[in-house]
């Protein structure tokens, strides 16, 4: 089972897949817990490339690329191998990432995004988890903790505002995966609706 979270800078992502992925070892299940940009040594040498740098280092397209290319290494050399031998892999972002960072937000590119996902991609999660929250508060967290700040700098509340609209719509378009959940609240609170929502799905 493929399962991936998504959401503005500052939702919870991360911290949600480890609770999940810890609350589903302690079940007995072997879990696989990944992260994009990164998942595997080759992305994650991509993801220094596309993080470390000035925002407008590459172009969009170059970006999309790059992005592409660690998603492809990722699903190589991390992914496919774990779904092939059973496990279950909750990934912190997935291609719905890409649909809307490099796909609307930076530059309008949801028609290449698409071709290049279906030549060099061509999978989508099972199920996605969407923490859905306020942007501000998003946007306040991530500062909090220090990180990304050259990026998140040429990134205001109307982008981010932007972004959560572009996740909402993506889970209407992707509604037979999507399950969206309220993350302005309570850490322990959202991590026992996804983990009812996941036990529920999972067979
Ligand atoms: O999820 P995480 O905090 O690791 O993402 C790191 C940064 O990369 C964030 O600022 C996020 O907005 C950005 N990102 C992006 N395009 C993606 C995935 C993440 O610009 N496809």
């Amino acid at each position: 089972y493929f399962i991936s979270f998504e959401g503005i800078d500052g939702s919870g992502k991360s911290t949600q897949a480890r609770l999940l992925a810890e609350h589903l070892r302690g079940t007995g299940r072997d879990v696989v817990l990944t992260r994009e940009p990164g998942g595997s040594p080759g992305a994650e040498d991509i993801r220094a490339l596309v993080l470390e740098g000035a925002t407008d280092r590459w172009s969009p397209e170059t970006e999309l690329l790059l992005f592409t290319a660690a998603r492809r290494d990722h699903l190589e050399r991390t992914i496919e191998p774990a779904l092939a031998a059973g496990q279950v892999v909750i990934t912190d972002r997935f291609a719905d990432s890409t649909r809307l960072y490099q796909g609307l937000a930076r530059a309008d590119l949801r028609a290449v995004v698409d071709q290049l996902h279906e030549l060099m991609i061509g999978r989508e999660p099972d199920l996605t988890v969407l923490i859905d929250m306020d942007p501000g508060t998003g946007l306040a967290r991530a500062l909090g903790r220090g990180e990304g700040e050259e990026r998140f700098e040429s990134f205001g509340d109307a982008m981010q505002q932007k972004v959560r609209q572009g996740f909402l719509d993506l889970s209407r378009e992707f509604a037979e995966r999507f399950v969206t959940v309220d993350g302005n609240r309570e850490i322990d609170a959202v991590a026992a609706d996804i983990r009812d929502i996941v036990e529920s799905w999972l067979p």
